[in-house]
């Protein structure tokens, strides 16, 4: 079968891999020169399945309020533009804040993140990938009594879902990430995520991207997606700034862009960006950097070393789709990481980065068919892209095929934001 896949992302590329091994042919359309150009460029580095708590929570919309006369929040909301789409994800949003929709849709994110972590160890020892992986796990680290508190029950609920979690004290923590005896802030405990990973999500993709292309997959670059063109309940091509492209079947891998170009066919997909930010600087110092990737809880900023670099990345603007970088979102993000790892990097001397998280209001991709027989959608990955890629394009490869997921896909389509 011919199989188009619209946007040459990590979720893109990997849903052409899992399609090409399953003996399709496939096409990519992306509008950049090259894979991973946009959100998969430069993010935090976390293949993290132990870290799907979804946004929305009780405590949020008050927190939100809070945050909005805050111009370092860690989530910013701005709700006094007049941006209906904004609205009415917003909407969406708050009506997934109660306690029994946040164990529903942790649920769900989970099932396709541990799914997806074994899927992605599975390519790599086939492939022998290397894209500056560590499998060492992941540290969350607290600064004070209640961020640990509620740290430590995140991590309680994961150990009853089967996932592994160690519970740090100050001493424990500490040698566990040496380090960390440089911060310059006070901090009480930690939790270590031992089953997870790092490594450069770039790199990921274009190290695929190349195994896609060596078996055939074909890469249309710098093409512009006008439309989808549709006949009753069939896609019949794809209208580009370089003319129409047919296939059989098409998979929609477009991240945040993904409502602009289905809403002509009817089609309400529920994703908003949320911009966040990342800085990268060489390191400097070996035994000040980290020797895995930490997330500072209290300041909701993951750290990561990726080869001989720093990573930094954080925050959450939800203000459209402007792709501009303000420094004074960064700004937090360089700080955090500098009052925990001062000797790590020279601080002035950084890469700044900033990307659109494709979020959905329940923080759960968007995986599955359409009222359209052809069409497929892998989408909304929001902050945990890269770690559900795998999985993502391997159940959509499946479902294409007619094969049956791994994984129940209940819960993950389209269809649970129209029942
Ligand atoms: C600061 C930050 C930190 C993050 N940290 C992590 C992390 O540690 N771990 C993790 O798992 N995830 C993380 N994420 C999330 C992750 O990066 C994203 O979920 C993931 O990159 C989304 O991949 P994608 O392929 O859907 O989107 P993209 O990489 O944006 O790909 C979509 C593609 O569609 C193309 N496209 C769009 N519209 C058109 C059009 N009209 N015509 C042609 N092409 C088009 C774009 O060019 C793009 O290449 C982070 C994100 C950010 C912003």
């Amino acid at each position: 079968m011919k199989v188009a896949v619209l946007g040459a992302g990590v979720i893109g590329v990997s849903t052409a891999h899992a399609l090409s091994t399953l003996g399709h042919e496939v096409v990519v359309i992306d509008r950049q020169h090259a894979v991973a150009e946009e959100t998969s460029f430069a993010n935090g580095g976390q293949i993290s399945a132990a870290h799907t708590t979804p946004w929305a929570a009780p405590h949020v919309p008050f927190q939100a309020f809070k945050w909005m006369f805050q111009a370092d929040a860690p989530l910013l909301f701005k709700p006094l533009r007049w941006d209906p789409a904004l609205w009415r994800w917003g909407l969406r949003f708050l009506a997934n804040c109660t306690s029994r929709d946040v164990a529903l849709n942790f649920e769900k994110a989970l099932r396709i993140a541990s799914y997806s972590r074994g899927v992605l160890q599975a390519w790599r020892q086939h492939h022998r990938l290397q894209y500056n992986q560590s499998t060492g796990g992941l540290l969350y680290v607290y600064r004070d009594q209640v961020a640990a508190a509620n740290g430590y029950a995140t991590a309680q609920k994961l150990i009853d879902h089967g996932l592994n979690q160690t519970v740090l004290d100050r001493d424990a923590l500490l040698a566990e990430e040496p380090a960390l005896a440089n911060a310059e802030v006070p901090l009480v405990g930690g939790v270590l995520s031992p089953d997870d990973e790092t490594g450069d999500a770039h790199l990921f993709t274009k190290t695929l991207g190349k195994i896609a292309a060596d078996n055939k997959v074909t890469f249309r670059f710098s093409t512009s997606i006008k439309a989808l063109v549709s006949r009753r309940h069939e896609i019949t091509g794809i209208a580009t700034d370089k003319g129409t492209i047919e296939a059989d079947a098409y998979v929609i891998c477009l991240a945040s862009e993904t409502p602009r170009l289905l809403k002509p066919l009817g089609l309400d997909v529920p994703i908003y960006p949320a911009k966040g930010y990342s800085m990268t600087s060489p390191i400097t110092d070996n035994d000040g950097a980290p020797s895995r990737s930490v997330t500072d809880e209290s300041k909701f900023v993951v750290i990561t070393r990726i080869g001989n670099q720093l990573r930094a990345a954080g925050t959450a603007e939800l203000a459209g789709w402007n792709r501009s970088l303000d420094p004074a979102r960064l700004a937090p993000i360089i700080a955090a990481t500098q009052s925990l790892f001062p000797k790590a990097a020279n601080y002035n001397d950084i890469e700044p980065w900033c990307g659109l998280r494709p979020a959905t209001p329940d923080s759960v991709p968007i995986i599955g068919a359409t009222p359209f027989g052809n069409l497929f959608l892998n989408t909304g990955h929001g902050t945990l892209g890269w770690t559900m890629a795998c999985g993502s394009g391997q159940v959509v490869a499946d479902l294409i095929s007619g094969r049956t997921p791994e994984i129940d896909l209940d819960g993950l389509g389209l269809d649970r934001f129209t029942r």
